[in-house]
């Protein structure tokens, strides 16, 4: 039977290509999304996934996505910890506000999401958590206090929930991607990407969204169950942790 899958801003950027990946290996897919609902119809009509809207920094919403979710295609076997956002600013200028969203949408949304598939994985001894952190989360970056903090946090999380869960068929593990080819890194200003950021990627270009959902799919297979609590870099060779 078809291994379901529930990929967390899964309709656009890195979460596009990881929802189209998994459906093409067979596996069935909801991709969730916030609120950009012209993008997630979009997807769903040139991919036929289905696409499932809450916020998953709120606690209560991801208990009744799941529910609504495994109600319609069977109980959770694959999550990827996908959905992410930005809110950039020096420190000494940073909002609460801006510290709360990043770090609840970030870092709050892993907590948010695996509890309620986390039961049923342990009695069926099987599962696969992928999170997807950054490589901002591995060596800081400026202007990223709130970014940074949550994306090592995804780490910590990841690192500790494989130790409790290693006996039970159940693989947690990070991708750290670096700079991809999305809206985030197009929002990045042209003259910041082309004069600060390329000439750091060995590989000397931005990566394919493609090139994460691969590591994603190496991550969710059946055969992957020696690999946990581990953190995979995707980065162009831009930074090794
Ligand atoms: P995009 O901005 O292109 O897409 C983000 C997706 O997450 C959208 O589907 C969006 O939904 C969804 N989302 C955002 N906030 C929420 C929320 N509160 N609840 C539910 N869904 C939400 O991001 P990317 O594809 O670039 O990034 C994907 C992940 O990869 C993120 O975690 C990001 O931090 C990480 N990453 C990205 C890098 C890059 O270079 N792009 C580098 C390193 C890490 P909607 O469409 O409704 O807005």
């Amino acid at each position: 039977m078809a291994r379901v899958a529930v990929v967390t801003g899964g309709t656009r950027g890195i979460g596009a290509a990881i929802s189209k990946a998994l459906k093409d290996a067979g596996y069935k897919v909801a991709a969730t999304y916030a609120g950009n609902d012209a993008a997630a119809e979009k997807f769903k009509s040139e991919t036929g996934i289905p696409v499932y809207k809450w916020d998953v920094s709120s606690f209560e919403a991801c208990a009744d996505g799941i529910k609504k979710v495994e109600a319609e295609l069977g109980p959770v076997d694959v999550l990827v910890n996908n959905a992410g956002i930005t809110k950039d600013g020096a420190f000494h200028k940073m909002t609460q506000e801006s510290w709360h969203a990043v770090v609840n949408t970030n870092l709050g949304s892993l907590f948010n999401m695996t509890k309620p598939v986390i039961d049923g994985m342990r009695s069926r001894k099987f599962g696969r958590v992928i999170n997807i952190s950054s490589i901002n989360g591995q060596k800081g970056q400026f202007g990223q206090v709130n970014y940074s903090a949550a994306k090592a946090g995804d780490i910590g999380f990841t690192k500790a929930l494989a130790l409790e869960n290693a006996k039970l068929g159940i693989t947690v593990n990070v991708i750290c991607p670096g700079y991809i080819n999305t809206e985030m890194v197009q929002a990045v200003p042209k003259d910041v990407l082309e004069k600060s950021i390329l000439p750091l990627i060995p590989v000397g270009r931005l990566g394919e969204p493609e090139e994460i959902a691969r590591a994603v799919l190496f991550l969710a297979a059946d055969d992957a169950g020696f690999v946990t609590g581990s953190t995979l870099t995707v980065n162009g060779g831009q930074y090794h942790a």
